[in-house]
């Protein structure tokens, strides 16, 4: 019991375990699996990173004239699992993790921003789809 007190003594002045991150820049450590860094001329684009992320933390987006994707990714919403990177095509190799983690946040509304982005991957990789049908319909029609 006296013991039990004078922890919670002890404590009350010691410095917590936590930090406030994303506020506070978190500290490195030489294990850690950090942000993903994207190398795009080495992307195949098979999407398979975007599939796997649990967070949702990487997206393509696709442009509705020359169907090329665009590579997004969201280091607050990362949870560093390193999947992305395991499941990167061996001939691809286009992702790798750093042991640096995310800068402090300073922008408040970044996740309204990327649902918005979420939406717009989910759409225009449809309407792609959609408008790559349609041209092969048209050139079979002829
Ligand atoms: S490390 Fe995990 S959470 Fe982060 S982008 Fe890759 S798969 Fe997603
Ligand atoms: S898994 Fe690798 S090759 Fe495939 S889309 Fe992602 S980064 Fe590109």
């Amino acid at each position: 019991m006296i013991k039990s007190i004078l922890n919670a003594i002890k404590n009350l002045f010691s410095k917590p375990a936590t930090i406030n991150y994303p506020l506070v820049k978190a500290p490195k450590n030489g294990e850690a699996r950090g942000l993903i860094l994207f190398e795009e001329p080495k992307c195949i684009w098979c999407l398979r990173c975007e599939e796997v992320c649990p967070p949702g933390a990487i997206l393509f987006t696709q442009d509705r004239s020359s169907f090329n994707y665009t590579y997004h990714y969201n280091p607050y919403l990362c949870i560093y699992c390193g999947e992305c990177v395991r499941v990167c095509p061996d001939k691809a190799q286009a992702l790798s993790q750093s042991i640096e983690f995310a800068p402090p946040c300073i922008d408040i509304n970044m996740n309204d921003t990327w649902f918005e982005l979420e939406k717009e991957a989910v759409v225009s990789k449809e309407e792609c789809k959609e408008l790559k049908k349609s041209k092969k319909e048209e050139i079979l029609n002829a």
